[in-house]
């Protein structure tokens, strides 16, 4: 039912966003996160500014018109170094969306950062459940605190991104269940559910992955559930199952989001390292060609009317070159 919808609202183009994965330095002591301020073994990195900018270069010749910029949450990005960035790739790219993932910020700087371009935002909930998020996070990180930064992403007019992980540690039937009425209440434009996968050198290093059918299970709701969502196959769904993508799509996934090559941005064991997009892309779809779908060249913005012609199939774009 869930790929009917998908096909009814969406057809079969699938988006794709460039994830430019641009800083590893994290603040945050996340119990479940590769990348988290405790793990003293990880090396760290920092892209610089034209680093940044050549990866939305790489990604906008092969056709692709939205770039996630996503970083650990890094102090060092403070709005002065984060606005002429944004302008830039906004005014280099102005068929482009740049869209954020960069944790918990103030109003402000969210207001800032719409300002300088900006107009979308990632940042998942983690679980809909007090509680639970107590178990998963230190102290001075608040669920109410992510809630607040959730209804200031929204206020500001950006378009806002949430989801959860699948089989955390703790995670009971209930607390899915507050997810999904959390989903409902929300009604988010963009939502990243994935399973969760343990990382060796984090708290969590023991526990058993979550479910790949039931995060397949839980992608279908929320597609039947927010019939125009911007729903990934998540990059943890493909690292988990094969078909990950194929498998994702016939669950109502309408959106991929390959990373640009960089190493290091470990959230997970067996995250694969990227080095040639031009062939993931190729691979993609191939493995879309199977379900009927394509990936296409639009910035895909939600509510934006798929039948249009600015959707293009992105294939011509992914053939290689020279
Ligand atoms: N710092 C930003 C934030 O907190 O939103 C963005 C980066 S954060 C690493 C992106 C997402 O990765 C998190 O919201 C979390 O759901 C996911 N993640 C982290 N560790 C994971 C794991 N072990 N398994 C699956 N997903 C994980």
């Amino acid at each position: 039912m869930a790929d009917e919808v998908r096909c009814a609202v969406f057809g079969q183009g699938i988006y794709c966003r460039a994830l430019v994965e641009f800083t590893n330095h994290c603040d945050n002591n996340c119990r479940y996160c590769g990348i988290r301020k405790g793990n003293v073994d990880l090396a760290r990195y920092r892209l610089s500014d034209q680093e940044i900018l050549d990866a939305c270069a790489t990604a906008y010749a092969l056709g692709l018109r939205t770039f996630v910029l996503q970083g650990g949450e890094d102090a060092w990005y403070t709005d002065a170094r984060l606005i002429p960035l944004i302008a830039t790739l906004h005014e280099r790219f102005p068929q482009a969306a740049i869209t954020l993932s960069l944790g918990e910020r103030s109003p402000q700087s969210y207001e800032n950062l719409y300002a300088a371009g900006a107009r979308r935002y990632l940042l998942r909930h983690e679980t809909a459940n007090p509680e639970h998020y107590r178990m998963l996070h230190p102290e001075r990180q608040s669920f109410w605190h992510r809630m607040h930064c959730l209804y200031a992403l929204r206020a500001t007019g950006y378009q806002v991104g949430c989801g959860m992980m699948v089989g955390s540690p703790g995670q009971s039937w209930e607390h899915l269940a507050d997810d999904m009425a959390f989903l409902q209440e929300f009604r988010p434009e963009m939502l990243g559910i994935g399973p969760f996968l343990p990382h060796h050198a984090t708290p969590f290093s023991a526990c058993p992955p979550g479910s790949a059918q039931l995060t397949l299970f839980l992608l279908s709701l929320a597609r039947i559930m927010l019939p125009k969502v911007l729903l990934p196959a998540t990059t943890a769904l493909r690292t988990l199952l094969p078909q990950g993508l194929t498998q994702g799509v016939a669950a109502g996934c309408n959106v991929v989001m390959p990373s640009i090559p960089t190493a290091g941005y470990e959230l997970y064991d067996g995250k694969a390292a990227v080095r040639d997009l031009p062939q993931v892309l190729r691979r993609m779809e191939e493995e879309l060609a199977l379900s009927g779908c394509a990936l296409i060249s639009a910035r895909g913005d939600y509510g934006a009317d798929n039948a249009a012609g600015e959707n293009q199939r992105m294939q011509n774009a992914c053939k290689p070159r020279g």
